[in-house]
This record gives C-alpha cells, sequence and structure tokens, in this order.
C-alpha cells in the first residue's frame, strides 16, 4: 500500500457513527462524528450509511488517495468480513452483505469487521505488546453490551463461522431474560452498560448515569453488578491463560469506576495458582477514535500478508 493512502474507518456505535481517513503514521486526517439515528433512519440503514460515506469522502476528502474502507460494527460478522450475521443494536444490518453494497458505491477493498477486534488492535498497537512474547491476548470492552476479542500467536479467534467470542451471549444457569440477540438468559443481560443504566434508572433515577459510581459504588447493588463483571471476565481468562487481559468500553472509564475491586475479584475468580497470580492486566485508552486507527491497523495487516497475482495485489487472508 502507497504510504500515502488513506483508509476510511466507519466505526458504528450504539449512539454514534465516527467516520475519518486515517494515514499511514496512523494519525487521522480528517474526521467526523455523527449521531446514529440521524444518518441510519430507514431499513435502508447500509445504504444510508454507504451514502454517508460517499459524502464524507467526496466533501472532505477530495484529492485523497483512498484505499480501502474498513467499517467496524458492534455485532457478529461472518469469517470472510463481508456479512454482518447478527446485530441485535443494528436491524437494518442483520444478514446483510455490506461489502456487496459498498462496492456499488466504491471502486477500493470494502472490509466489516466486529468493532472490538478493531479495538484489539489499536490497544495491542498503543500498549506496544509483543505479539511474539505475549502469545494469547484476552479484551473484554464493557460498554452498551459487552465485547470480546481475542488473539492467539498474533491471530485474530474467529471460529469457523466468525462467530467465536460472543463473551455477551453465553448463557448464564437458571436465567430466562429475553436478550436482544434473540436468545435468553445470555450474560449481557446482567453485566452490560444496558444493565447498569437499567438499574440507575430503577434505583438512582436522581443519579446522572455518569455519576453512578461516583455516588453509589458502596452500595449492594453496584458491588453485586462489578462482581458479576468479574466472574463474566475470569471465565474468560480461565478459558484462556492469557499472557495478559485488557479491559476498556464506556463503562471501564467511568468516574471511580473500582477498577481495584474488579481486579481483585478477578483474580479471586481466577484459578490458583495460575492464572490468579501472575495475570496482567491493561486498560484501554480512552480515546473515541479508537476504531478508526485499528481500521487502519486492520488494512496494514492484510497488506503486509499480501500476496501477488496475475491480477495485482491481494489480501493473504481475510482473518487475519
Ligand atoms: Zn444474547
Amino acid at each position: 500500500m502507497e504510504s500515502d493512502s488513506y483508509v476510511i474507518g466507519i466505526d458504528v456505535g450504539g449512539t454514534n457513527i465516527r467516520i475519518g481517513a486515517v494515514g499511514s503514521d496512523h494519525s487521522i486526517s480528517i474526521s467526523e462524528i455523527i449521531k446514529k439515528e440521524k444518518v441510519l433512519t430507514s431499513s435502508d440503514t447500509v445504504y444510508q450509511l454507504a451514502e454517508f460515506a460517499q459524502e464524507f469522502i467526496r466533501g472532505k476528502c477530495a484529492g485523497m488517495k483512498i484505499s480501502a474502507i474498513v467499517i467496524g460494527v458492534p455485532a457478529a460478522v461472518n469469517r470472510q468480513k463481508t456479512t454482518v450475521l447478527n446485530a441485535p443494536n443494528l436491524r437494518g444490518f442483520n444478514g446483510v452483505n455490506v461489502v456487496e453494497i459498498f462496492r456499488q458505491y466504491f471502486e477500493c477493498p470494502v472490509y466489516v469487521e466486529k468493532d472490538v477486534n478493531l479495538l484489539l488492535r489499536k490497544d495491542i498497537q498503543f500498549l506496544n505488546l509483543n505479539l511474539k512474547q505475549e502469545q494469547v491476548i484476552v479484551g473484554c470492552y464493557i460498554g452498551t453490551g459487552i465485547g470480546n476479542a481475542v488473539v492467539i500467536n498474533g491471530s485474530f479467534l474467529t471460529g469457523k463461522n466468525g462467530v467465536a467470542c460472543e463473551l455477551a451471549h453465553v448463557p448464564v444457569m437458571e436465567k430466562n431474560d429475553p436478550c436482544p440477540c434473540g436468545n435468553f438468559g445470555c450474560l449481557d443481560n446482567y453485566v452490560s452498560g444496558r444493565r447498569l443504566k437499567r438499574l440507575q434508572e430503577t434505583y438512582f433515577p436522581d443519579t446522572h448515569i455518569s455519576d453512578v459510581f461516583v455516588c453509589h459504588r458502596q452500595e449492594p447493588l453496584i458491588i453485586k453488578y462489578v462482581e458479576r463483571l468479574a466472574v463474566a471476565i475470569s471465565t474468560e481468562v480461565n478459558l484462556f491463560d492469557p499472557d495478559c487481559l485488557i479491559l476498556g468500553g464506556g463503562v471501564i472509564h467511568m468516574h471511580d469506576f473500582p477498577r481495584r475491586d474488579l481486579e481483585m475479584r478477578i483474580r479471586s475468580h481466577s484459578r490458583k495458582p495460575y492464572p490468579a497470580e501472575n495475570l496482567k492486566i491493561y486498560y484501554s485508552s480512552n480515546t473515541s477514535i479508537g476504531g478508526l486507527i485499528g481500521a487502519r491497523l486492520y488494512v496494514d495487516t492484510l497488506m503486509s500478508r499480501a500476496v501477488a497475482t496475475p491480477d495485482g495485489i491481494i489480501a493473504a487472508a481475510y482473518d487475519q
């Protein structure tokens, strides 16, 4: 990829959509943030997103060479990185081949990827982790829902269909509350940001959601919430025995979130002596542009593994 080319990253979040042009030095040359409902207003949401991207590129990226577009979504994505399989919070994307639609608007390569995979790429880069030494890396991102990504020996764990690492939808024993994914009793119902918001609305209506930990961190309901979070995360720790665990997401970055208490509880539930005794825990940097930088890193990785063919250069593998 030419060093003066840009990757367009599109981060479709629960509330906002961020779009930006990311250069080879991973700096954002130009970006925009907009409320999701201003772009995605009908059931044709993928077409609307493509038109929004086209407008951004035409209006703000004139003269820039665009080498690829990467769309990060809070959803399960197929292994080929073309189709959104199940998006509880993006109904118009369910089962849609996003790449096929975007290719009607753009000539450059287009990829769709689970948003937390892009975030974990950014974190690995920002934390300067050496993938030869840190062979198993687990990322847990607690936002509106629970996002989970795992890197093993330098590659993202995708599973047979691309839907590995759905920690949010692990069933909880003897629970049967409906989950937006269509199943019942999923973990996401009990430890996500969505759950925290419901607790605030029901029990602390006079406290703004951003102050829940500032005002109520000592209350049994909030202690129980943190304890449940620790149980969920230590499940991952016990499954993968990771070289390091990275925690991030909006809930983790809230004012006065009890990080030390969460860490203690994760170690308490982790198996003894290991991984409990030497578990390394890092925190994701609190940046709103992590998904955009991750988009650039994703394309850089694909191209570094690219192979030459008679038709040009193609990415060696889509699931790296
Ligand atoms: Zn679910």
